[in-house]
């Protein structure tokens, strides 16, 4: 157990890494967030940071001198880099979850051993794999690259054999998974907290909406399909936390099919779906990421309103702000990054 009063270590320093500092210091807590980047809207809110690239060993070995139990808001960070900084603290959770939500087919994988179905899929190391896969799985499809993609970056869509060449130019050229296109009704994700005796707490089942691969809405109660689909996926998401020994809050993205839930891909960190928990449920999904990794008992889950609906504000819709404000039941989140660009997540709102 890791009391209040001692320092969390945040490895990443996004807006998540904010809203998770923000729950560690109304908890007690002192936060120091690492990250590489110019703008760190997570430091704005720690008691220290540190600006230093992941594979900065030195600095790595000094952030987890100076922390008491680490966590990461980020997946794409270096097992390594984990793997340094667990050998000095606590890392919650491991390096194991972020190794197999990293690459797409071993996240595929472990979950299809588990039970689960994604879309259909096959890895594409080249061109030549490309054809073969596309030719097995018949358009249309989407590739993806194995690693370091998110919000729809790194991935093209392909709906004839023509199409194939400019798609592996434009992910890079790089280690990839071909997937079958999902004909959905609806997108929903398993938001699950796991402490560190292995009890768990679920949120209610958020629907979400993407726009270009990002997420726009996400609605709490989700109503049919997804409520229906729910049960099996939460059941899904059990098991993936409980391979893991997985400690903290875990995300779960599905589609809901005419055939049943369909995994898409899991987050070993708090999620944007998860951002309307702040007012919308009686403990967040930050604070119960931040019992979690500390060893205490998890708080209760449970709508604090009938209907809840988190939009995200994306590039220039951050300038909507005073209008928001005029809205008695709107709840505005800013993350106080300096620069506006089409598509970037920029704040949230949330509507009891
Ligand atoms: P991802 O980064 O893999 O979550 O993809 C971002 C979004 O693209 C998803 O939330 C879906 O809206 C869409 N998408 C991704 N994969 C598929 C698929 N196999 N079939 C249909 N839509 C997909």
């Amino acid at each position: 157990m890791i009391p209040p009063g001692s320092t969390i270590g945040i490895l990443g320093g996004g807006q998540l890494g904010r809203m998770l500092a923000i729950a560690a210091a109304s908890m007690g807590y002192r936060v120091h967030s690492y990250a590489p980047d110019d703008e760190i809207p997570g430091g704005d809110v720690s008691a220290e940071v540190t600006r230093a690239a992941y594979d900065d060993v030195a600095a790595l070995d000094r952030f987890a001198a100076s922390v008491d139990v680490v966590t990461y808001e980020f997946e794409n960070i270096d097992v390594a880099a984990v793997e340094r900084v667990a050998a000095i603290v606590p890392v919650r959770p491991g390096a194991a979850a972020l190794r197999v939500s990293q690459d797409r087919v071993a996240e595929k994988e472990f979950v299809t051993a588990l039970g689960g179905r994604p879309a259909p899929f096959r890895a594409v190391d080249s061109l030549a794999d490309l054809a073969v896969a596309l030719a097995e799985l018949g358009a249309p499809t989407l590739l993806k690259t194995r690693r370091f993609g998110y919000d729809g970056k790194g991935q093209a869509r392909i709906d004839t054999a023509a199409d194939a060449e400019r798609a592996w130019a434009s992910i890079g050229e790089r280690p990839a998974v071909l997937e079958g296109l999902v004909r959905f009704d609806a997108e929903f994700s398993v938001l699950l907290a796991r402490g560190v005796d292995g009890a768990t707490r679920v949120y209610a089942t958020p629907r979400n909406e993407h726009a270009n691969g990002v997420l726009s809405c996400s609605v709490v109660p989700a109503g049919a399909p997804v409520d229906a689909q729910a049960p099996a996926a939460i059941a899904l998401a059990r098991k993936v936390a409980d391979a893991l020994d997985y400690v903290g809050l875990l995300t779960l993205e599905f589609f809901a099919t005419p055939d049943g839930p369909v995994f898409n891909e899991m987050a070993p960190r708090v999620h944007n779906s998860g951002h309307w928990t702040i007012e919308g449920a009686r403990v967040s999904q930050f604070e119960n990421h931040i019992r979690a990794v500390c060893g205490l008992p998890l708080g209760d889950p449970s709508l604090t309103a009938p209907a809840v609906r988190l939009d995200n504000l994306l590039g220039d819709a951050v300038h909507d702000w005073q209008s928001i404000l005029a809205d008695p039941h709107a709840h505005l989140h800013l993350y106080g990054k300096g620069q506006v660009k089409p598509g970037r997540k920029m704040g949230h709102v949330t509507r009891l």
